[in-house]
């Protein structure tokens, strides 16, 4: 009784939620008339309750940031957590990352954040992992040029893995770190992820790529 009525609250938040774009594909090379402005967009595959891109829409006003969620009761944290501040720069959407090149036109993004995605361990499933060959492919049909994708994750498996899918994939890594928090340099300006805050309290090392095109 409890859940269905949480899977209904939810449901109808989300439907309910200025932040939640729906049917964006009606948006595809058109992200413009969403913010009402032409500034570059960014975008997180994968945010969870999105305390790194709502720290972002925060800290960059001049910047646009859309999050995408599959899960509609962590999309739904999201907003909560949205709700008390008034951003006009993030827009959020419930949708499979496979379909990302539905929503976003070529070169429409600026750029890619991945933070801690989900390791799928299984090889079969080696397709499903955000870093993946087949989702940097597609990556690169959406992000603009010049843009970057950056991945950071506490996961070395995931990441080796990230790093030998760069040799099918249209990316170079301009750079690789597999102790972020140790380089005084590179944590300039970093922004903590959920994720990122509890495995570095606990002692895991995070690594981090940025990737540039060949
Ligand atoms: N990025 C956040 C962070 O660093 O704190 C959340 C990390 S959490 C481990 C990964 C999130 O990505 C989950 O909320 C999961 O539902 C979402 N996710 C994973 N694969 C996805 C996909 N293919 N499409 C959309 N969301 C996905």
């Amino acid at each position: 009784m409890m859940r269905l009525r949480n899977i209904s609250g939810s449901r109808d938040v989300i439907a309910n939620s200025p932040y939640v774009v729906k049917e964006a594909q009606q948006y595809r090379g058109n992200w413009a008339d969403v913010f009402g402005n032409t500034n570059p967009v960014y975008v997180e595959v994968g945010m969870g309750k999105g305390q790194f891109l709502h720290t972002l829409a925060s800290l960059h006003p001049e910047c646009n940031y859309v999050g995408i969620e599959k899960y509609s009761s962590v999309l739904l944290r999201a907003i909560q957590k949205l709700e008390a501040d008034e951003l006009s720069n993030i827009r959020l959407l419930r949708m499979e990352a496979e379909e990302i090149v539905s929503v976003f036109g070529k070169g429409e993004a600026a750029g890619i954040y991945l933070n801690f995605s989900d390791p799928w361990p299984k090889d079969r499933h080696a397709k499903r992992r955000l870093p993946s060959a087949e989702f940097l492919a597609r990556y690169d049909e959406i992000v603009a040029d010049g843009g970057k994708i950056e991945f950071k994750t506490d996961n070395r498996a995931l990441f080796d893995f990230a790093v030998e899918e760069l040799a099918r994939s249209a990316w170079k890594a301009e750079v690789i770190t597999y102790d972020l928090h140790a380089d005084e340099k590179l944590m300039q300006g970093n922004v903590m992820t959920e994720y990122e805050e509890k495995f570095s309290a606990a002692g895991s090392r995070i690594c981090k790529y940025v990737l540039v095109r060949r």
